[in-house]
């Protein structure tokens, strides 16, 4: 049995809600670029007589101050991907080669609406909720972008921050679980020199693509044969480079890999293991020059306080239903939200919203084909489905701040 304190306020803003939903997605905006998108929503909060504060560019931030109580930052991502649109939704992206792949307008829609009830029942709370709208996640700039630009003096100090997210898991469910549950990630790219020569004159080269591949596989048992089995690392070359010409030997190679740990210490021992393997071989071909390692686009890890996951599992099941709420598996996906919580030293929760019919969920598993059928985030098919998932992640932001300001 469900109980949602503003239900009848909720049923009154659901269509609006929907269609907020569906013009974040036919208007999305890559990382940095979300002008548009900040422009809407600035707008729709001051159209509530709410002041807004922009931070790091197209940031949005709203205080909601409602006399003494604790202090809750909920947040949403807003900027989309580089990826052509391939639902055929008649609300698809408008936008050449941008979509809203990974669900952040499904993000914002929810947070909008959890403002707008918090706004409009201010009978039923007390303290401050932080409404903030984060730029920029997907190239993990975003939080650091709003951090150095003044974030934690522009706003009241928080007790909580709150983030969710959409997944490819059955609509209608809450996933949650205390402990890790997104990843680390690195990308590193590596560029290995060689000799460059004329393809018919092998000998008087030390040649990158060669040594670029031998790489690659000896990149491999990097999770396979050094890292424990059942701990979790994913080593991904995501991308070689080297050469342009069918008779020419190039002088260099790069290579651009992407890591994903749970655990800071695996982490090391990824990037010892690797930097290790890609000397090695430079070494053994010949390699004139020491390889090069840059590494850039790191998310920290995703790290669920204990206690204060408890207490928000609980509401949720209070107010969703039991069955509504399950255990979250830790996703190998990575995220800049922990950056927020972290630079106010307050503790976190993040949690996962499925976002697929569950029809055509369970025909999946039947089948045995989820990975094929179910398109993921990122994917150019991914359709999340509007109802209910606009409801529930809106009524999940709401209650999870409740938890604090009811
Ligand atoms: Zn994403
Ligand atoms: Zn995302």
């Amino acid at each position: 049995m469900s109980t949602f304190p503003f239900q009848d306020e909720l049923d009154a803003q659901l269509e609006w809600q929907r269609e907020v939903y569906r013009e974040a997605h036919r208007h999305p905006e890559v990382s940095g670029h979300e002008h548009a998108t900040a422009e809407r929503l600035q707008k729709e909060l001051e159209s509530w007589g709410l002041s807004v504060q922009r931070i790091g560019g197209t940031g949005v931030v709203t205080v909601l101050r409602n006399g003494e109580g604790p202090t809750v930052l909920a947040r949403a991502d807003i900027d989309a991907l580089p990826v052509a649109e391939a639902t055929g939704l008649d609300y698809a992206s408008e936008e050449d080669g941008v979509m809203h792949a990974c669900g952040h307008d499904m993000h914002l829609t929810a947070l909008l609406g959890a403002a707008k009830l918090m706004h409009a029942r201010r009978d039923a709370w007390s303290g401050t909720y932080i409404a903030l709208f984060q730029p920029a996640e997907e190239d993990a700039s975003g939080a650091r972008q709003m951090i150095d630009d003044g974030l934690v003096d522009a706003v009241p100090q928080p007790d909580v921050a709150l983030g969710q997210h959409i997944l490819p898991l059955p609509a209608g469910h809450v996933y949650t679980a205390a402990g890790a549950v997104l990843s680390q990630a690195d990308s590193v790219r590596v560029t290995l020199f060689g000799r460059g020569a004329h393809g018919s004159m092998p000998h008087l080269s030390v040649d990158p693509v060669v040594l670029a591949a031998s790489v690659v596989m000896r990149l491999q048992t990097v999770v396979s044969r050094e890292t424990q089995p059942g701990e979790f690392a994913v080593l991904t070359v995501g991308s070689i480079t080297s050469g342009s010409s069918a008779n020419v030997i190039p002088d260099r190679a790069q290579l651009l890999l992407n890591l994903r740990t749970y655990d800071t210490d695996v982490r090391r021992r990824v990037i010892a293991g690797l930097e290790r393997i890609v000397r090695g071989e430079c070494e053994a071909a010949g390699s004139p020059k020491e390889p090069e390692f840059e590494y850039y686009d790191q998310f920290p890890l995703t790290q669920n306080a204990e206690e204060t996951t408890e207490k928000i599992t609980e509401v949720f099941r209070e107010h969703l239903g039991p069955d509504v709420v399950q255990e979250a598996r830790p996703a190998t996906a990575s995220e800049d939200f922990s950056e927020l919580p972290d630079a106010f030293g307050v503790p976190y929760v993040y949690w996962f919203v499925g976002c697929v019919d569950p029809d055509t969920y369970e025909q999946a598993v039947q089948a045995g084909r989820v990975n094929e059928d179910i398109p993921a985030n990122h994917s150019p098919l991914f359709a999340p489905v509007i109802d209910p998932t606009v409801e529930l992640t809106t009524k999940a932001q709401v209650i999870a701040a409740l938890a604090y300001l009811g």
